[in-house]
C-alpha cells in the first residue's frame, strides 16, 4: 500500500489550481509559493498550472525562471479538464501527472463543476495525493520533502501543521475501505495517538476501538470519539468541530466506485475542511494518508 513509485527519469508533477479568493495580491497562493520556492527548486517539482493560477504566479514574481512550471490554458479554455485527464494517464502518457494541489474556495461555483469533482475523484481513483487547502499544500511539500531526504531544507511556518500534540484528527472509511482503515490505523498506532483527540463516524469508530483495545488501550476509554454513522449525519457533525478549528486533519478513505446515499454529507466535510484552508488538512485515499505518515517517520522531529 505505497504510492507508486514516481517515475524513474523525472522529478514528480503535480496540477497547481487556485480559486481566485486564493490568488489575489498576498493571498495563500503567493503565500505558499514564497515559503515553499526554496523546497520547490529542491525537489524539482513539476508544476502544471492553469491560466490564471499561472498568471497570479508570474504577477507576485514567485518561481520567475523555473522551467518545470509549465503554463495550461484557462479553466474556460479546458485548463482543469486537461487537469483530468493527466491525472488518469493522459491521452499521451508523457503528459501524465502524480498528484494535484487545488485550492479550493468552496463559495467559487466553479468548485462543483463537474471538472472540479472529477479532478478529486481521479485523483483517489489512481492514489494520487488531492491537495484542497493552504496548509495541505504546505504540509505536502514537507511531505516530499522527508521522501527526498532533504530535511535540512525548510519551509516557513510548517512546522506547526507537524504539532500532532496540538491537534485533532477525523478517521472516515466507506465500507470497502473499513478493513484498510483499520491496517492504516494499527501500523501508524503509536503515531496516531500523539493526536491530542481523535473523532470517527460511527461504524468506522467502533472498529477503530475495538483495534486499540485488542492492542492494549485502556478498556472503557474509547481511542477515538464516535459521532453519528456517515448515512445518519457523522461526516456534517465533523465538519462542524473542522468549521470550529476544533478538528485538524481528516483522513478519508473513500470510495470512489461506488454511489454514495450521503454524497451531499461527504461534499459537505470536503467543503468544510476548504473553508479552514489555512488550519486544516483531508487526505482522501489509503496511499496518501500512508505516504503523509511515512513522512512523519523520515521527519528529524518525529
Ligand atoms: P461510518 O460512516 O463510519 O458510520 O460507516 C462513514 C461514511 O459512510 O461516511
Amino acid at each position: 500500500m505505497s504510492l507508486p513509485a514516481p517515475h524513474p527519469q523525472r522529478s514528480q508533477r503535480f496540477g497547481l489550481v487556485a480559486h481566485r479568493r486564493h490568488r489575489q495580491a498576498d493571498s495563500g497562493l503567493v503565500r505558499w509559493a514564497q515559503a515553499c520556492e526554496p523546497a520547490i527548486r529542491a525537489l524539482g517539482l513539476g508544476l502544471h498550472a492553469v491560466g490564471g493560477t499561472y498568471d497570479a504566479l508570474a504577477r507576485a514574481g514567485r518561481l520567475a525562471g523555473y522551467a518545470p512550471l509549465v503554463r495550461y490554458p484557462f479553466g474556460y479554455e479546458g485548463g482543469l479538464m486537461r487537469l483530468v485527464s493527466h491525472v488518469a494517464g493522459a491521452a499521451d502518457p508523457k503528459d501524465g501527472l502524480d498528484g494535484m494541489i487545488y485550492l479550493i474556495d468552496p463559495v467559487d461555483p466553479s468548485s462543483i463543476y463537474p471538472e472540479a469533482l472529477a479532478l478529486k475523484r481521479q485523483c483517489v481513483t489512481h492514489g494520487k495525493p488531492f491537495v484542497s487547502t493552504l496548509a495541505g499544500a504546505t504540509e505536502w511539500i514537507a511531505v516530499e520533502l522527508a521522501h527526498a531526504g532533504l530535511n535540512e531544507v525548510k519551509i516557513e511556518g510548517a512546522e506547526r501543521l507537524f504539532a500532532l500534540e496540538t491537534q485533532t484528527l477525523a478517521l472516515i472509511a466507506h465500507d470497502a475501505l473499513k478493513d484498510r482503515m483499520v491496517d492504516f490505523a494499527a501500523t501508524h498506532f503509536e503515531l496516531l495517538s500523539r493526536f491530542a483527540g481523535r473523532v470517527a463516524t460511527g461504524t468506522t469508530g467502533s472498529r477503530l476501538n475495538d483495534m486499540a483495545w485488542a492492542r492494549g488501550w485502556p478498556q472503557g476509554q474509547p481511542w477515538v470519539k464516535r459521532y453519528q454513522s456517515g448515512p445518519l449525519g457523522g461526516d456534517a457533525q465533523i465538519a462542524e468541530l473542522v468549521l470550529d478549528r476544533r478538528c485538524h486533519k481528516v483522513i478519508f478513505f473513500e470510495d470512489p466506485h461506488v454511489a454514495r446515499q450521503h454524497e451531499a454529507d461527504i461534499q459537505l466535510l470536503e467543503r468544510a475542511v476548504c473553508s479552514a484552508s489555512v488550519e486544516t488538512t483531508c487526505f482522501n485515499s489509503p496511499v496518501m494518508a500512508q505516504r503523509w505518515a511515512q513522512a512523519l517517520q523520515l521527519r528529524p522531529t518525529a
